[in-house]
Order: structure tokens, then C-alpha cells, then sequence
């Protein structure tokens, strides 16, 4: 088990840069998900740290060693991919006792290891199956018998579940987490899937663009977003934003340019955007944190369903607030009619501030 340390990097291909200035630290044995859209870089920074891409700028750090100059079989790391090439014409066994056969371990010693990643994977019965005769799921587990038995120091995985399809990417996600909680080796997970990530991970760093915005644990970032992309990226559905400027004064408000959302904030978020007054502001708030009252009260903020999306567990309603839309997540036993006029409250401490210039959370 190692630290992994990557501390300046950066990866330019020509002229674009995938990667800027990144400073991040993997702990000894943590699961750290690097998440974010497509071609933000996330595949390109485990690239660098594996050795397969050498960076432009920077240095990475495997336990104590700066491993910018070694190559990828020399850092002591193993990686499962999206796609998982197995031997087509070995059996489950083989395939995982490849990498020990190459650095010419003792057969005894095979057995031993190939029969210990097959326990943790849950896979001995199939050990005599060629890939054809595997389901996805179990294909995958080979391939990650395969990186398991050389007991590497560090995982990498990037998006190994993607090809499964969604109730085997559930299962999987949990036997990942077992896995790793029995190993206890640094994983670092590359997924552009929110879901994988909040589920999974101790820690998640959130990329946009080649730059990090936010590392912090699922409840962290799903709480406390530093950006307006965080805001943005995670929480399905995605946040509700209404761009507001703060109007100060006995009865402090936030109001929107059109004058039809108006929402008072409490005092300590009056603190936080005082002196902000003309600068562009972003209030958002979560669908769960839109609570809906059937009769509004004399300071809800007034609104009208406009659609009701009922999911099974919960419903999803779409509240019109003069043009604007908000949506709202709520139990599936408060029933409205499309046309009802409702009142909105937000509960202060669950709502969020931006800064639109910096795309910066203000606290
Ligand atoms: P995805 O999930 O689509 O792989 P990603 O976040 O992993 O996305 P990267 O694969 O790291 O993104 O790519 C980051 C950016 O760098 C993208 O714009 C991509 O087009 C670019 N890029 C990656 N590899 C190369 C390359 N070899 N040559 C030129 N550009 C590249």
C-alpha cells in the first residue's frame, strides 16, 4: 500500500492543455474517485499516474518515490480499464495467473494467490470457464483478479463498470467497496457516474475543464459544493439555480432580476453577501430542500405545478415561480394537481450562494 502524491501536474497535447497545475494527495489505502464530465482530464491524470502518458509538468509521487521516470511495469501499480481484455482462449484460472506465470512465480505460489483473489472475487467456481463462457460481470471480476494478484501498491481503475449493464453495475459497485474495505489498498477510480462515485468513495475529487474544483468526501461535496459546477454536476435531478442580486435594508432580501423570486435570507447568509449588493449573485437549492405547503403561508413564495413526474418513491414536481422553473423531490403521498397554486419555503441552511463572476460558493 502507498500514498500517492501528484503535486503540480500538468499534461498539455500540443497546445491543450488536458491538465492544469493539479495538486492531489491520495491517502495510504483510501478509495479516491476522480470524477467529472467527459474530456476533463480524469482519464489523462491516471494515465500520468500510471506511466502510460508522461506529464508535461510536475512530479508524482508513489509512496516515497518520485516515479516521473519510471516506467508503468516499474510503479508497482495495477490497472483495470472499461475494457478488459481477457485471453480468449485460457480459462478464468489462466487469465488470472498470467501476470504471476510472466515474473516466473513458483507454481505453488499461483495456486495460492490465484485461489486468494478468487475467494475475495467470489469467482471460484468459474475458475475452469474460458471468457466465453462468462457473463459481463464475471468477465470483469477475472480481469480484476488479474490486477489483484499481483498485490500491487496502488489500483487505478477507469470506468470499469461502464459495459455492465445497470443491475450488475449495482452489484459490482458494492463487491468494489468490499473489496476494497478486505484489501485495503490506495484505489484511485476515474467515473464520469456521479452514483459510482458518492457510493463508493471516501474521498472524491471533482474535475471540470482539467482543473479540480473540489475534493472532499461524498457528503462534502454533495453538501458543501465549492463551485457552481459541483453544484451543478452532482445530485440528480441537478440543483435549482436562480441568479439573484442581494437588496439590503431592515428586511434583507434576494431578489431576481424579473422581481417575481424573492427570498429572505437569515442573518449569517446576509453577513456572507453584504457588501455584495451589486454584483451578480446565484442562489441554488437542492429539489429536496424545496419543501412545498399545499397552503401557503403569508412568506412562501408563490407557485403553480406545472408538472408532476411521479418515479415510484418519490415525485418530482416542477413548480413555476413567475417564468422560472424550480423543481422539487418530494414523498410520492403528497399529491398535486397540475394548476395548483402552492407556497415555497427553503430552509435557510440548505440553500447555497455563488458568486457568478468567480463561479466561487460564497461562506
Ligand atoms: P473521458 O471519460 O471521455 O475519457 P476524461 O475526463 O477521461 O474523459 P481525458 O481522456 O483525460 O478526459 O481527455 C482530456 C482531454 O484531453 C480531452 O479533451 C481529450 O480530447 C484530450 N486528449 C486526451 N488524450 C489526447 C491525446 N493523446 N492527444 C490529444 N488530445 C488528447
Amino acid at each position: 500500500m502507498a500514498e500517492v502524491r501528484v503535486v503540480n501536474l500538468q499534461k498539455k497535447f500540443g497546445d491543450f492543455t488536458a491538465v492544469h497545475n493539479l495538486d492531489l494527495t491520495i491517502e495510504d489505502g483510501e478509495f479516491l474517485t476522480l470524477l467529472g464530465p467527459s474530456g476533463c482530464g480524469k482519464t489523462t491524470t491516471l494515465r500520468c499516474i500510471a506511466g502510460l502518458e508522461r506529464q508535461t509538468g510536475g512530479d508524482i509521487f508513489i509512496g516515497p518515490r518520485v516515479v516521473n521516470d519510471l516506467k508503468a511495469g516499474d510503479r508497482d501499480i495495477a490497472m483495470v480499464f472499461q475494457f478488459y481484455a481477457l485471453y480468449p482462449h485460457m480459462s478464468a484460472f489462466d487469465n488470472i495467473a498470467f501476470p504471476l506465470r510472466a515474473q516466473k512465480s513458483a507454481p505453488e505460489e499461483v495456486t495460492a494467490r490465484v485461489g486468494q483473489a478468487a475467494r475475495a472475487l467470489r469467482i471460484e467456481y468459474l475458475l475452469n470457464r474460458r471468457p466465453s463462457k462468462l457473463g459481463a460481470g464475471e468477465q470483469q471480476r477475472v480481469a480484476l483478479g488479474r490486477a489483484m494478484v499481483r498485490r500491487p501498491q496502488v489500483f487505478l481503475m477507469d470506468e470499469p463498470l461502464t459495459n455492465l449493464d445497470a443491475k450488475l453495475r449495482g452489484e459490482m459497485r458494492l463487491e468494489l467497496k468490499r473489496l476494497h474495505q478486505e484489501l485495503g489498498t490506495t484505489m484511485v477510480y476515474v467515473t464520469h457516474d456521479q452514483t459510482e462515485a458518492l457510493s463508493m468513495s471516501q474521498r472524491i475529487a471533482v474535475m471540470n475543464k482539467g482543473v479540480l474544483q473540489q475534493v472532499g468526501t461524498p457528503l462534502d461535496v454533495y453538501n458543501h459544493p465549492a463551485t457552481l459546477f459541483v453544484a451543478d454536476f452532482i445530485g440528480t435531478p441537478p440543483m435549482n439555480f436562480v441568479p439573484v442580486r442581494f437588496a439590503d435594508g431592515e428586511a434583507p432580501r434576494l431578489r431576481d432580476p424579473e422581481g417575481t423570486f424573492s427570498y429572505a435570507p437569515n442573518d449569517e447568509q446576509a453577513t456572507r453577501v453584504r457588501g455584495k449588493g451589486d454584483e451578480g449573485l446565484m442562489f441554488g437549492v437542492r429539489s429536496e430542500d424545496v419543501e412545498i405547503n399545499p397552503v401557503p403561508g403569508p412568506d412562501d413564495i408563490l407557485a403553480e405545478v406545472y408538472v408532476r413526474e411521479p418515479l415510484g418513491d418519490e415525485t418530482i414536481y416542477d413548480l413555476k415561480v413567475g417564468e422560472r422553473i424550480l423543481r422539487a423531490k418530494t414523498p410520492p403521498t403528497l399529491r398535486l394537481n397540475v394548476g395548483d397554486r402552492v407556497g415555497i419555503t427553503m430552509p435557510p441552511q440548505r440553500t447555497h450562494l455563488f458568486d457568478v463572476a468567480s463561479e466561487q460558493a460564497i461562506y
